[in-house]
């Protein structure tokens, strides 16, 4: 069946299989783990993530698509024709008996975010491997003082060890797009247990980042400079510092010493 690809809906489709074979490799999982994949579209991916054995649950948004995907359900494989953000995770694998989450998906950038907002907390949650774009996946993976580097990336540290696994030539989907892509995975850290105050912590990060090119003293008029500084000064760090030259480590010794 050809069914055309909607740009509306971020769709370029897989067709390598080396790649497909990679994406799939990059999460561990064993027969009693659970996989969810948002956007299998042809299905291309989930053939391979169906070998892994595992239990695998699937969001697709594109009805056109459940001919196709339908004939991959079995008794560990449901398919869902759903938003994936509006779906009620929770609800949908209730009836799974699973030990740890997996996350794959080849998603459009512009849901990349809501979708990490989405399942961050999600519990069980181990690892996760997102094809996006090049250039997000850079940034995903940002160490301070690069250009790349913002309150995004401090937040997601926060959550997951991120590692940029491969790039994928735009020449590997069809149709072909604009850009590269590159395979990135989060993994869950455990919790950091050092901290006083999250909140403050979370509100210090997007204050710090509010004007970009600001300094962090400009950007923090409204919190004790004193307290911000006695850490800088321990670090030997210049006090006309900018947030993108911060590390979590040290927002958090940062909001630790304001809390
Ligand atoms: N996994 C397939 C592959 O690698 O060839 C398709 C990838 S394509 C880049 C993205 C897929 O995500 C499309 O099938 C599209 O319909 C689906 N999609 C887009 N937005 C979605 C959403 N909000 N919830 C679930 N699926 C979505």
């Amino acid at each position: 069946m050809d069914i055309k690809a909607k740009k509306s809906l971020g769709q370029n489709f897989l067709k390598e299989e080396s790649v497909l074979k990679n994406i799939a490799n990059s999460i561990a999982t064993n027969e009693n783990d659970l996989i969810i994949e948002i956007g299998p579209g042809k299905g291309a991916l989930t053939k391979h993530l169906k070998n892994k054995n595992s239990y695998l649950v699937c969001y697709e948004i594109d009805n056109r698509m459940t001919e196709i995907l339908k004939k991959l359900e079995d008794d560990k494989t449901k398919i869902i024709f759903q938003d994936f953000l509006a779906a009620n995770i929770l609800e949908d694998i209730k009836d799974y008996d699973y030990e740890n989450i997996y996350i794959i998906a080849n998603i459009p950038y512009y849901i990349t975010t809501p979708i990490i907002k989405k399942v961050i907390e999600l519990p069980k949650l181990e690892s996760m491997s997102l094809l996006v774009q090049k250039e997000v996946a850079e940034r995903f993976s940002a160490n301070p003082g690069s250009k790349a580097y913002g309150s995004l990336t401090v937040y997601l540290n926060y959550y997951f060890e991120i590692n940029y696994l491969f790039t994928v030539k735009n020449t590997c989907f069809e149709p072909i797009p604009k850009v590269d892509s590159a395979v990135i995975n989060f993994k869950k850290r455990d919790k950091k247990t050092d901290i006083k105050n999250e909140e403050l912590l979370f509100k210090l990060i997007e204050d710090s980042f509010k004007m970009k090119r600001k300094t962090l003293k400009n950007n923090l008029k409204n919190y004790d400079w004193y307290k911000i500084n006695e850490v800088l000064i321990k670090n030997n760090l210049p006090d006309n510092i900018r947030a993108e030259e911060i590390s979590l480590d040290l927002f958090i010794a940062i909001a630790n010493n304001l809390a």
